[in-house]
């Protein structure tokens, strides 16, 4: 047992580890984002919805009436423009500069940048180019030829938007050197998430192939999700598709996945859990939730290719049914704690990062406060974190199976012993007494000798000094038989104070008579002196017939034995039953 909690402290403590240098690691990473020189140019830009298909110019003359509103709401289908005007920006020959920003849901994006001499070039992000602007981190990347001049306005146009977010977010120019330093922090990022993702899987998978326990298969389903949901999400998966796909399929996907790794996380939960701990109609209606939302992901990603307009509906289910669902893991760990799941507490704080970035995100939903690369990334982090510590649950869990099966199979052992023993004298009980005997002749092979010892005038004994006496008396007999018989002899006690040997065959097999002599020469408890008769028959005891057969004839043997003084062995004459019987 402490071996058992001794493993799992030590695996608690790595998992801990583990998790702090990812955490360090996400910091780290995240840090070096801030550090970076970039032209936000979301920051003081005039942002509105565009009911009436305005032209560059038309929204430049709006932007500069001032009439910027912001953004839109939740789920129109709309065109929105942003308009980033005074700026004075130069190109250097060989230092292009790019506009990057986060792919959100829309149907496509038009770049203007302005000179000050009124040249204007354009570059749009559709279905046609926008697997070539697919940059790792769900953003894209235009890049600005170099021209000699000066960049007076930098305009974006997108057009069908369903995002609640907008089109806009985090929308920034920036250098060639600050694109390497992205770069690198992407690739840092997804390649530290997706190796630990990755090796994780694996290893469970492997765990379940060896262990088949259910919770393992569940696991593995949450850990692919995450993975898949990781590369729909970071834009490798659209960088892996043929061109031509609507640029917000990344984002879609990553949409319709996430019910999917939500759906395994449930199931996973309620089957890792302790018996008995888990409130199974809440368990049942999260589970039923997350298949609703699984379908409505399915028809979020059908919907993005037979009706656009629409997308808003099964996007918003998709979202509300996954708050529902998380929302009853509360009630869900609470129920389970009450009920003394000590698992819940590992997973409570598992499912407490992925809480907490869905609370951050909503949170910049509402306007209080500002997104960030973390934040934006926070599911992907989140769910990474949640699989790792979720291991921690599961070596804790099979630590607790493996404890319940040992406690089983003591359980066992110890019934099997009560079963097959006489309690009086410790030795085999006649039941197993005879199973023991028969497999000891390996399926009929082996010939057996078969020896029944019975004390002289026990009764005597017993009338004498009394029957508790006569207990210590049979307790003594049994063990001085045990002490003489051959090694590999089955020992027993048929009843009364009727003992029993089954020994290997041997013509030259004298245990009757060290029996005897061993009776003869030990006295038992204050001197008492007693002798056994022995009838003994030899025969292949495989079975229960050959069994009696052989048992008659050991038995006449002992009569024999008895008639003619006591104190003596008879052998069964003859191998034949029928000889025995008649004798
Ligand atoms: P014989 O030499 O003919 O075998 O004489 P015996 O007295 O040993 O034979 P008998 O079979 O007539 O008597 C056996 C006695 O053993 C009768 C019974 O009181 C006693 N006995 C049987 N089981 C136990 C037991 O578990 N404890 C005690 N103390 N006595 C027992
Ligand atoms: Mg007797
Ligand atoms: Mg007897």
């Amino acid at each position: 047992m402490h071996g058992i909690f001794g493993i799992t402290a030590v695996f608690a403590r790595r998992g801990l580890l583990l998790l702090a240098s990812l955490l360090f690691c996400a910091l780290a990473i995240s840090s070096t984002a801030n550090a970076r020189v970039t032209l936000d140019i979301g920051a003081n830009a005039c942002v509105f919805p565009d009911h009436k298909d305005l032209s560059l110019a038309g929204a430049m003359a709006r932007a500069a009436g001032g009439d910027c509103p912001g953004g839109l709401s939740t789920g129109e289908m709309r065109d929105a423009w942003l308009i980033k005007s005074g700026l004075d920006l130069r190109q250097k020959p060989g230092e292009p500069l790019s506009v990057h920003l986060k792919q959100t849901l829309f149907e496509e994006v038009t770049l203007y940048v302005r000179y000050a001499d009124g040249t204007v070039w354009t570059m749009r992000h559709d279905a046609a180019s926008a697997a070539s602007h697919t940059e790792l981190g769900g953003m894209f990347r235009l890049r600005i030829p170099w021209r000699a001049g000066t960049i007076e306005t930098i305009a974006l146009h997108a057009r069908k938007v369903v995002d609640p977010r907008g089109a806009f977010v985090r929308p920034a120019v920036e250098t060639p050197q600050v694109e390497a330093i992205e770069t690198e922090r992407q690739s840092l990022i997804y390649g530290l998430f997706g190796g630990v993702i990755f090796a994780t899987l694996f290893f469970n998978l492997v765990l379940l192939v060896w262990l088949r326990y259910a919770f393992l298969f569940f696991y593995c389903g949450m850990t692919a999700a995450t993975l898949l949901y990781g590369l729909a999400a970071s834009g490798i998966m659209m960088r892996m598709l043929p061109a031509g796909l609507p640029p917000m399929l990344g984002n879609v996907a990553a949409e319709a996945v996430l019910p999917v790794m939500l759906w395994f996380a449930v199931v996973f939960t309620i089957t890792l859990l302790e018996r008995g701990t888990v409130h199974m109609r809440l368990a049942i209606t999260g589970i039923m939730l997350a298949t609703l939302q699984v379908g409505a992901g399915v028809i979020a990603l059908i919907t993005l290719f037979q009706a656009p307009e629409r997308l808003h509906v099964p996007l918003a289910v998709v979202n509300i049914l996954g708050a529902v669902t998380m929302a009853l893991i509360f009630p869900m760990a609470i129920i389970a704690w009450r009920r003394g799941s000590r698992i819940i507490l590992i997973y409570t704080a598992a499912w407490a990062v992925p809480l907490a970035g869905a609370f951050a995100r909503i949170l910049v939903a509402l306007g209080f406060m500002e997104t960030s690369a973390f934040i934006e990334d926070s599911y992907f982090y989140a769910m990474c974190l949640e699989c790792v510590l979720s291991m921690i649950g599961i070596a804790y869990r099979i630590s607790n199976i493996r404890a319940e099966r040992d406690e089983a199979r003591a359980r066992e052992i110890e019934l099997t012993y009560l079963a097959e023993t006489d309690a009086l004298t410790g030795l085999l009980n006649r039941r197993a007494f005879i199973e023991y005997g028969i497999r000891r002749s390996g399926k009929g092979k082996l010939k057996s000798r078969l020896l029944l010892i019975d004390i002289d005038h026990f009764k005597t004994v017993n009338d004498g000094f009394g029957h508790e006496f006569g207990d210590r008396v049979l307790r003594e007999a049994a063990r001085l038989i045990e002490s003489v018989s051959p090694a590999g002899a089955v020992v027993g006690r048929l009843g009364g104070e009727e003992f029993a040997l089954i020994v290997p065959h041997s013509e030259r097999d004298d245990t009757a008579g060290t029996i005897l002599r061993a009776f003869r020469a030990t006295p038992m408890t204050d001197g008492v002196r007693i002798t056994v008769s022995i009838g003994s028959a030899s025969g292949i005891i495989a079975d229960d017939r050959t069994w009696r057969q052989v048992y008659r004839r050991a038995d006449t043997a002992l009569y024999e034995a008895k008639r003619t003084g006591r104190d003596r062995h008879v052998a069964a004459a003859g191998p034949e039953p029928s000889v025995a019987t008649a004798a």
